[in-house]
This record gives C-alpha cells, structure tokens and sequence, in this order.
C-alpha cells in the first residue's frame, strides 16, 4: 500500500463541510474590511525566501522543500504567504492601486517540520495583507479583522502584543540580549547557542522549557524603543483600546520570520495543547525593500486554518453540515420518471438524488439516510396513477403529501 507522505493529512469527503464553513466565514469578515484575493505560485524562486524571510530563521535553515528543478532553478515550496505577496506587489508594481493595499490569501504552507497535533509538514493559512499604511491605525485594523474572525466562529484565543522596533533600536536591544545570554549560554539549546550570535532574538521564541525560562528574565525590547517606535507601539494599544480589543503585551513574542518592524502580535487559543498559536502577525516595512522594490510599509497576519479548526472544535462549537442532499427520490421500478424529477429539482436549485443502481427499497433508504438526505420521497406506479405522492421529513420524521405536478415548486420552498 502506498501511504501518505509524514505531516500530510487528507481532507474526506466527509469532514470537507468543516472547511467549507470555516472559509466561507473568513471570507466574508474580508469582504466587510473590504479585503480582495490574491493568488500566488505555490513554489517560488528559492531567493525570495533567503532575502525575504530571512537566512538566519528556523523557516529557511530548517524546514524549507527545496530542489532544484530539471533546468537546475532552484526552486522552494512556499514556507509562508507573505513573501510571495509581497514579490507580486513589487513586480506587478501593485503600488499603483489604491493604496493602502488591502488583500487577503489561502495557500498552503510546506515546512519541514515534526509533525504533531496541529503541527504538519503541509499546512494551510490564510492570510491577510495591508500595503502602504504606515500608522499604527493600520496595525488595529489587521488586529481588528482577526478578531472579527474568531468572534464569527465562536473562540476566543488570548491576543499578544508586542513592539520589536526597528533597525535602530533594535541594535542597543540586541547588543544586551548578546550580553544577558553569553552569560547563560550552558543552560540553552545547542540551536540557541548557534542563534546567539547570529539571531539573538530568536531565543526568546525557543520552545525549549530550559531557553524559555531563562528568556523570561531577559532585558526587554519595549525598554529599548525609539521614541517613534515607542509612539507607534502607544499608538497601537490606544486604537485597539477605541476598538474594544482585549490584549497582553508580551515581551517575550518576536515571531519566527525576520522581516518584522514594530508590532508584533500572536492569538493564542488555550485549549488545543502546546501548538496552540492559531494566528501570527505584524508589521514588515522593510520586507519590499530587501526584495527589491521601493519601500513601502506593510502590515499582515498568516492564520492556521487546521489550529483554527483544532480550536473550534476544542471550543465545542457545533459547526452545521449544510452539504448533505436535501431530497432523496426513492424509484420502485420508474427508473425514467425519477430521473426527470431529479432533473427538475436540481434545475431549480435543490440539490437532489435518485437510485442509480437498481437497488431495493430498503437498500435505497438506508443508503439516503447514511447520506443525512432531508427529505424522502417514494415514487412508483401507485404515486404515477394517483399523480399523489407523500414528502418524508427524515429528521422531525413527519410526513406530508403533495401533487406530483407541484413537487418542485413545493421543495424548492423549502
Ligand atoms: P509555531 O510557533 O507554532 O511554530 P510559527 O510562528 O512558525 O508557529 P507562523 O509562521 O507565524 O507560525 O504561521 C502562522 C500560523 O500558521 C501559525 O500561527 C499557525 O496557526 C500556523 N502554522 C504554522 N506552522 C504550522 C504547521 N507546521 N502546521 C500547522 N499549522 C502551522
Ligand atoms: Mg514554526
């Protein structure tokens, strides 16, 4: 038996609904904020990636599917939305639409990884992304559309923020960061002893208990802001305040992609176990830029859509099947005639079933029923001749009749 690669998971017919449901939410919260698609390659030119995300991440040094394809391009699947976008905006010089730019994606996520619960090695996100707004109003409203997100499906992971400034301040921050775990180096990983020198901020994102606790007494980045970046961070916190939007600042989040400036936030739901980041985020006004195109501040987020999932589902939300047949025409021997009723029906938008197998009745309803069908109805020679024919409601399992000829009329009103 051929199986499925590790950390890949295939979505059955049967729990499809589930996604259907959840994309069909977010979609519309993106239409309220006004947010159009955007589709991008599922490979790129590996350089987008070491330029864009960034060479000294755990994204790019670990956990990236990259070839070389058959003329020798080396070629990665996107481990991220947001450099993909971001190439799009550049080259298709998107600067020229109305700006701020306001978008939204669905892709699929390739990372190396070690697949666990809510942990795969393909996974989903979508995202949104703002071009051209530099104010921390911007930053809310991102903030805002999440929010909105898991308020229409029912959780409520705890916001973070936190602001990791810019070149400049981050400069003074890393230096004492250097300083603090020279100091402490025994006690990290042997990734975070690599990271030290190359990524320090990188540690206070470690998973591993021991780096974790000693980042907890790390100097912290909001007593190295700028004043504009301190401003902005002010800012940040009194717009989301004027939006009603509950947070913690937290210190400690930095996110695991370089190109972050300023605000950094992650939702985090409570109840999914240890991987339970369902939403990550911020602000990347220098990501055009060491793409290649003229600067231009920027501001997204990236959402889990299998965590999102994970945390509905933890969260006991009931998500409704509106995807099972609503009319199920059982034949007792007028193959021609159920065929044309079905016909009709789905013409006028019901979506309905009849046997296609020559099965018994019995067989016939078992097999509707399996398939949740809403409505039965028998059709053979009694209900031909007596142009009569009765409407089974399968589940408050009453029963109603109707003339043949107004059917379709009758169930399509339903
Ligand atoms: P984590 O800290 O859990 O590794 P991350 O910081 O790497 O997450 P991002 O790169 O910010 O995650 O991706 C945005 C969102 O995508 C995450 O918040 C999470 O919901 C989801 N995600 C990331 N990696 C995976 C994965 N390997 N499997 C499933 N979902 C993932
Ligand atoms: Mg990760």
């Amino acid at each position: 038996m051929i199986s499925i690669p590790k950390g890949t998971k295939d979505l059955l017919p049967q729990d499809s609904y589930k996604w259907h449901y959840i994309e069909e939410r977010v979609r519309r919260i993106a239409g309220l904020y006004a947010l159009q698609e955007i589709r991008t390659p599922t490979f790129e030119h590996t350089e987008l990636f070491l330029r864009g995300v960034g060479d000294t991440t755990d994204i790019v040094n670990k956990e990236m599917y990259t070839f070389d394809d058959r003329s020798g391009r080396s070629i990665t699947l996107k481990p991220e939305g947001t450099a993909s976008v971001a190439r799009s905006f550049v080259e298709n010089n998107l600067r020229e639409n109305a700006l701020p730019m306001r978008c939204y994606y669905e892709t699929s996520v390739f990372r190396y990884e070690r697949p666990q619960a809510g942990r795969l090695r393909e996974h989903h996100q979508f995202g949104v992304e703002v071009y051209g707004a530099e104010g921390a109003a911007a930053d809310a409203e991102v903030i805002s559309i999440a929010k909105r997100m898991f308020d229409e499906l029912g959780i409520s992971p705890t916001l973070y923020i936190n602001s990791i400034g810019c070149k400049t301040c981050r400069k003074d921050y890393h230096a004492a960061l250097v300083s603090y775990f020279e100091s402490r180096q025994e006690g990290l990983c042997a990734t975070c002893r690599e990271r030290l020198h190359t990524n320090p901020l990188r540690i206070l994102d470690c998973k591993n208990d021991n780096c974790a606790a000693i980042a907890k007494g790390a100097p912290s980045i909001l007593d190295y802001l700028c004043s504009d970046c301190n401003a902005h961070f002010d800012a940040l916190k009194h717009n989301l305040d004027v939006l009603g939007i509950a947070y913690v600042v937290n210190p400690t989040i930095v996110r695991g992609l370089d190109y972050y400036t300023r605000t950094v936030f992650e939702f985090v739901a409570e109840n999914i176990g240890a991987k339970s980041t369902v939403c990550g985020g911020g602000r990347y006004n220098d990501l055009i830029e060491s793409i290649g195109g003229k600067p231009c501040p920027a501001v997204g987020f990236g959402m889990g859509i299998e965590r999102l999932l994970l945390t509905v589902e933890a969260a006991g939300v009931e998500i409704p099947n509106q995807e099972q047949p609503t009319v199920y025409v059982a034949c007792m021997g007028r193959p021609d005639e159920c065929a044309r009723l079905v016909d009709e029906l789905r013409k006028a938008g019901v979506s309905a079933l009849t046997d296609i197998m020559e099965r018994s009745l019995k067989a016939q309803m078992k097999y509707a029923d399996k398939l949740g069908v809403r409505y039965c109805v028998v059709v053979g020679d009694g209900e031909i001749d007596s142009g009569a024919v009765q409407i089974k409601d399968m589940r408050q399992s009453t029963q109603e009749t109707c003339r043949l000829e107004n059917l379709v009329e009758f169930l399509a009103a339903k």
